[in-house]
């Protein structure tokens, strides 16, 4: 006998390019899921759950039971011995706008700022004034212990490149200040094909050796941002 399991009628499944979500209506949750896991879910409601368990790949036999056992016991999805059809829950949207809601594709992501490091030795206008500073776009000194990891770094910025952005602009602080957070970050950069990578800086620290093998290395295009009294 076959086992089918299909989303309780409360859980929406919500696509991305290539990770997904699954959204409890009812409790206000979100689960996020890796591209395994969101091709399971896809799975569950066209085949039965052991021919699921075959063709995935990446995850192994009782991984894949054990995350239809978790979705199971908290009532994510439900066991039917047919395959069967489960009506959404409504939640005061007509149908048709749920549609228009939830089956959007993924957006495009123009440019992507990302603040590399937060260390600076100016003293500007903007991070001179406290209550204004945080209003700013460009880069901001903030004294910020912790540092992003180079793998988490990848992750960022592989999240990035699925929304298809070409265009990276780095910031500090000066970023070529906390040269060796930079280097890591920027080690990630040759695994995609990013058009245009803009990097801010108030330039003093641009003209020392590792600096030019990293903006040659890289074609980072220096962006000179001051604002002085
Ligand atoms: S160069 Fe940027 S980070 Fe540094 S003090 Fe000026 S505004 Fe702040």
């Amino acid at each position: 006998m076959s086992t089918y399991y299909r989303l309780s009628p409360e859980i929406y499944f919500v696509k991305g390019r290539k990770k997904s979500a699954l959204y409890n209506t009812l409790q206000g949750e979100i689960i996020h899921l890796c591209e395994e896991r969101t091709r399971i879910i896809e799975l569950l409601d066209k085949m039965p759950f052991e021919e699921i368990l075959n063709i995935i790949n990446g995850l192994s036999k009782t991984e894949i039971m054990e995350f239809v056992r978790v979705l199971k016991q908290n009532g994510i999805i439900r066991k039917y011995e047919n395959k069967a059809y489960i009506d959404k829950l409504s939640l005061g949207f007509p149908l048709f706008m749920q549609k228009h809601l939830f089956n959007k594709p993924a957006p495009n992501l123009d440019i992507a700022f990302i603040e590399v490091s937060s260390t600076c030795d100016f003293s500007c206008y903007f991070c001179k004034n406290y209550p204004i500073k945080f209003g700013c776009l460009g880069c901001t000194q903030i004294s910020y212990k912790k540092r992003i990891s180079e793998e988490l770094w990848l992750e960022i910025l592989q999240e990035v490149n699925n929304l298809r952005c070409k265009t990276l602009v780095i910031l500090g602080g000066d970023p070529f200040l906390e040269i060796t957070s930079l280097v890591n970050f920027c080690r990630n950069l040759d695994k995609f094909n990013f058009e245009n990578i803009f990097i801010l800086t108030h330039g003093i620290n641009i003209a020392t050796k590792k600096s030019r093998n990293l903006i040659k290395h890289y074609n980072l295009k220096p962006i000179i941002s001051i604002f002085l009294p």
